[in-house]
């Protein structure tokens, strides 16, 4: 299978639903990313600030480049501007610098809240029952813009688990979608990945963020 092949068995399973494909490009080269960008691919995923950089300054600038990683505390500056859409803001602090960057900046930087809704001790993002009072510190930020939420679903053979979180955070997706604060709208909600985008996209995700499904197995382990 090639690239090519694999995105368009990908973008037949998305045909019935109104989602975006995100591919995942980390640990891949420069030449396969072009391979995907030919395809007609123009957003990418990357989840280290140094490696996504990097990857700009070498690809097409009409591509939109989504940080999907953990972003340390240091590495906000070289970030905040550069990219679309940061889907893993997981904690205030973190937000809060992003804000404060954006500002120097002049901009307005969207952002995504990554939930942790399974609890796992292993992963990044803040839990379901603290996203209100996150919301509630995040609505007086004039430099951010929160798109809507992402979240991870466990490593497991469990589909009905992987299900149940997905649900969980539609359920309150939709709940969020009430709310009208001028810096907080649920338009996206990113979730599902190459082993479980199809149960994302029965549960509502509309951005599923693929990697080894289009590009095959990672160059090496990046995590
Ligand atoms: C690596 C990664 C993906 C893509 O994973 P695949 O299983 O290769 O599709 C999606 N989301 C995040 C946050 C990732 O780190």
């Amino acid at each position: 299978m090639t690239i090519k092949d694999n995105i368009k068995s990908i973008e037949n399973d998305l045909k019935n639903y109104d989602a975006m494909l995100l591919a995942v490009s980390k640990t891949h080269g420069i030449e396969k990313i072009k391979e995907a960008y030919d395809c007609g691919l123009r957003d990418f995923g990357e989840n280290k600030v140094q490696e996504l950089i990097g990857k700009i300054e070498l690809l097409n600038k009409d591509i939109n480049w989504h940080l999907i990683g953990h972003l340390q505390s240091n590495k906000v500056n070289k970030i905040v501007g550069k990219v679309k859409l940061i889907h893993s803001i997981d904690s205030l602090k973190i937000l809060d610098k992003v804000n404060s960057r954006a500002k120097n900046l002049g901009i307005v930087q969207d952002c995504l809240i990554q939930v942790n809704v399974s609890r796992e001790a292993t992963k990044f993002g803040i839990y379901i029952e603290e996203i209100e009072n996150f919301i509630n510190e995040a609505k007086n930020l004039d430099f951010i813009h929160i798109k809507g939420l992402m979240t991870i679903a466990p490593d497991t053979e469990n589909k009905e688990l992987i299900r149940s979180c997905f649900r969980q955070l539609k359920k309150t997706f939709d709940k969020l979608s009430n709310l009208s604060y001028n810096n907080i709208d649920m338009i996206y909600l990113s979730m599902g990945m190459t082993n479980d985008y199809k149960i994302a996209l029965e549960e509502g995700s509309n951005i599923v963020r693929i990697g080894s499904k289009i590009f095959g197995k990672r160059m090496y382990n990046n995590v």
